[in-house]
């Protein structure tokens, strides 16, 4: 049977109500001052108060300045802290392994590059993604779309596969960085992971087409455009036609329209000729630093 919770009468009620505050109060006053730098965790972490000793690691790391939700997450998985250890159950290995995390972690990491790479359809953009996805140096931006997932394509992994509402809905909220309608479907890059990511030191590379490109030069005259050719026309349309599964008038439709994009290569910083997609790796990481 499950045990009933005490009764209180209204005097320990109104006791257990304002305690219930004050540890409220107190917690959100370390908070602040964690945040504005007046404390730092350690100072928490010695902390004798209940209230504090109560807190969760997770949300004190996420307060310090410079720290945020994906940096508080990275620490706690070298630091081995389960994601929902409060501060009283901390162990004295992990408490120094915290040390040496935040003191690494004051000297900012060098900022990531963020690296468009666009090029035609068929040139090998989603081969090389895909090699980059492994390296630890690159962050892969994951885009929203409206288009059907194809086999084996995963949400939230391949893309974020969006109903025609919820892509509206995120033009409105402004939380794509850009966005572009690209064979009947619209596609866009969530702009929030970016930032934080790159404050982290990896390089973020966007998969986009042309259009989009075009609009993140405008918003960050910082990104580097890449943008990837075929050693040859006729290696493009093999390429293209390798892959055997589109129909005839499909392939022909995609090459007029690689036809168009292979115009577009002169707006781009650098142009890099996939001939070997291990190649072109190492130019994009001797770009990236
Ligand atoms: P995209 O994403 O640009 O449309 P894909 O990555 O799907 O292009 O590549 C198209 C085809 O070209 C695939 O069959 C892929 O294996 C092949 N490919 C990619 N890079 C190379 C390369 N450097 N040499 C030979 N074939 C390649
Ligand atoms: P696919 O449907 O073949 O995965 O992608 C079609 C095209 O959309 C490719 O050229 C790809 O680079 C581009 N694309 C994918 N994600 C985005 C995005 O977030 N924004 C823009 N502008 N293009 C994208």
């Amino acid at each position: 049977m499950t045990p009933l919770p005490p009764k209180l009468s209204p005097a320990e009620r109104a006791a257990a109500n304002s305690a219930a505050i004050a540890a409220r109060q107190v917690r959100a006053a370390a908070k602040k001052s964690l945040g504005n730098g007046e404390i730092s965790i350690f100072d928490l972490i010695n902390s004798v108060d209940p209230a504090i000793r109560k807190m969760r690691v997770r949300e004190l790391l996420e307060s310090v300045p410079g720290v945020g939700k994906l940096r508080a997450e990275a620490i706690m998985e070298r630091a081995k802290i389960s994601p929902t250890r409060r501060i009283a159950g901390l162990g004295t290995n992990q408490v120094s392994a915290l040390r040496g995390e935040l003191s690494v972690s004051k000297i900012d990491p060098a900022r990531g590059t963020l690296i468009v790479m666009s090029g035609p359809g068929g040139v090998g953009k989603s081969t090389i993604t895909r090699t980059l996805r492994n390296d630890p140096r690159f962050w892969i931006s994951v885009s929203a779309t409206t288009r059907d997932p194809r086999e084996g394509e995963r949400d939230g992994i391949d893309y974020y596969f969006y109903n025609d509402s919820k892509f509206d809905q995120s033009i409105a909220d402004g939380s794509f960085l850009e966005w572009a309608e690209f064979a009947g479907a619209r596609y866009g890059t969530p702009h929030a992971p970016i930032e934080s990511w790159l404050a982290l030191g990896k390089n973020v590379l966007l998969e986009i087409e042309i259009e989009g490109a075009r609009q993140v030069r405008k918003s960050d005259p910082n990104a580097l455009l890449v943008f990837i050719a075929p050693p040859s026309w006729d290696e493009l349309k093999a390429r293209l036609t390798g892959r055997g599964t589109d129909s005839p008038e499909r392939q022909a439709a995609r090459l007029a329209l690689a036809e168009q994009e292979m115009a577009a290569a002169g707006e781009f910083d650098h142009v890099l000729v996939n001939d070997s997609v291990e190649r072109v790796i190492e130019e994009l990481v001797s770009l990236a630093t």
